[in-house]
């Protein structure tokens, strides 16, 4: 039985204002007891320790939107895993397609900090998925391959239990556009399988797969529903609580 995740990707947005009341927002509904579904905040690195005392205690997890690969050194502009760790964040999200596509970062850029932030003991939350172009022409199975292997190379069965993947089509964030259901589910299915083929039966029944993609109130529970869609990523919903609560509703 996989437990549901709904994490919300803040981005570059809020100030310490403004996230700190939406954190309180949230920490006030969720329950604090572990229920059916998991919920995570991702503020930016300056509010993490704020929001991350706002939370603490309470049913909201949070997590960093990125870290880097090296230890704590000479690596000016750059946030280790070992202090995202020291701010009792547990969770980060890699592979964004906005740093994938914006800040130009590689499948072997992302897979050197899926494999540091997993030896420091974070929650991986691995983003894959293909542009509008890719899709439109049948791309979008050998893009998942790509982003998937490159991603995990060297990442061993053992690691999975700190392993969720967002399947997040390009086409599909921040721009209203969703995935139908049968398209989301379609690519999780593939993940699923993907995770069959390259680990095991166990680890691809076990690993959550998280879709991303404009997801709102009135679409959460229809794409929640789906058999292999195991929560949701949330970026723009996530920024306002009577939103994001009722995503959180949605997967229970
Ligand atoms: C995201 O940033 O991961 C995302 C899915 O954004 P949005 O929900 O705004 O499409």
């Amino acid at each position: 039985m996989r437990r549901f995740i709904v994490a919300g990707n803040w981005k570059m947005n809020t100030t310490k204002d403004t996230g700190s009341q939406l954190a309180q927002a949230l920490a006030a509904e969720v329950p604090k007891e572990k229920t059916a579904v998991e919920v995570l905040v991702c503020p930016p690195f300056p509010y993490l320790s704020t929001i991350g005392d706002i939370v603490n205690g309470s049913g909201v997890g949070f997590g960093a939107q990125n870290c880097y690969h090296e230890s704590p050194g000479a690596f000016t502009g750059e946030i280790s895993t070992e202090m995202l760790s020291d701010v009792g964040c547990r969770s980060v999200i890699l592979g964004h397609s906005e740093r994938r596509h914006i800040l130009k970062e590689t499948d072997a850029d992302i897979n050197l900090k899926v494999k540091k932030a997993l030896d420091a003991g974070l929650q991986v939350v691995l983003c894959v998925g293909e542009l509008q172009s890719e899709r439109e022409s049948e791309q979008t199975e050998a893009v998942l391959d790509t982003q998937m292997t490159g991603g995990l190379e060297g990442v061993n069965s053992a690691a999975f239990d700190k392993i969720v993947i967002a399947y997040e089509p390009v086409w599909a964030i921040g721009t209203g556009l969703t995935a139908t259901p049968d398209q989301a589910e379609a690519a999780h299915q593939y993940l699923r399988n993907w995770l069959k083929d390259h680990y095991s039966a166990e680890i691809a029944d076990s690993t959550r797969i998280l879709y991303g993609g404009s997801v709102k109130p009135d679409n959460a529970k229809e794409l929640l529903s789906q058999e292999n869609v195991d929560g949701a990523l949330v970026g723009g919903a996530s920024l306002k609580a009577e939103l994001f609560i009722p995503i959180i509703q949605a997967a229970v």
